[in-house]
């Protein structure tokens, strides 16, 4: 099955030293999938950030962001290389609705790249977002799973496809923070399998996409720890 997905991929991806974003050709490209130009528009997260979500706060008197002060988080903290702006969000975009699933490779470099330099590593398990079956039955794949398995693969820590949706969402973007709350109560469960049973009492990195407000990541970890998970982490590819 993985060697029929990745060679029909494969047709899909654009030819070696071609830039995934600009389509340039450039032999320094190599197996970054993305030309200088164009990585230097990736706008990079910098400090002062939230310490428990990593978003920029005005001063360093503060270690938390105004929602991490208000809300509780079941994660231990959540990491995200860039900002959710331009051409990050862009090509995030272009991942998720425009048929562009090989773009895994190219945010799944950056993110090891960045948990390399970050120490961000020591994990038992790799677990990501799950859609919800119609939604990954329209998309054909979700793009969480694919950065899961490919971290997993460069980094020796093994996937776990543990949790699944059980309660269809509306799009994110269009509601308000309260109301994507509400919504995303209890809209994942864990699969209820015995090889999952060994990633009780585990240290598990949770992956999606963006993080916007939180809800989702937190519901799923909220999900995992009632499971009997020992502790959430989380990295996106922006926040
Ligand atoms: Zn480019
Ligand atoms: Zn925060």
């Amino acid at each position: 099955m993985k060697e029929y997905v990745e060679s029909f991929l494969e047709l899909l991806y654009p030819e070696k030293n071609t830039c995934f974003i600009c389509n340039t050709y450039n032999e320094s490209i190599n197996d970054k999938y993305i030309c200088i130009d164009c990585e230097r528009k990736f706008i990079k997260l910098e400090p002062p950030l939230c310490a428990k979500c990593s978003k920029p706060i005005a001063s360093t008197d503060h270690i938390f962001c105004r929602d991490c002060c208000t809300y509780d988080r079941s994660f231990e903290v959540s990491k995200s290389p860039y900002s959710y702006k331009g051409l990050v969000k862009d090509s995030i975009y272009n991942f998720k609705y425009y048929n562009k699933p090989y773009f895994y490779k190219l945010f799944g470099k950056c993110l090891i790249d960045y948990m390399k330099e970050n120490n961000y590593t020591d994990f038992d398990y790799i677990v990501s977002v799950p859609l919800h079956p119609s939604k990954l039955r329209i998309r054909g794949y979700n793009q969480a799973e694919l950065l899961g398995r490919y971290l997993s693969e460069k980094l020796s820590i093994p996937y776990k496809d543990v949790l699944k949706r059980t309660k269809k969402t509306p799009k994110q973007s269009q509601q308000s923070k309260s109301s994507r709350r509400k919504n995303l109560k209890n809209a994942f469960s864990v699969k209820k399998l015995p090889r999952n049973e060994n990633i009780k009492n585990s240290r598990v990195l949770l992956i999606d996409d963006v993080y916007t407000t939180g809800s989702t990541v937190d519901e799923c970890s909220k999900t995992l720890l009632n499971f009997g998970v020992a502790k959430v982490y989380v990295i996106t590819i922006a926040r």
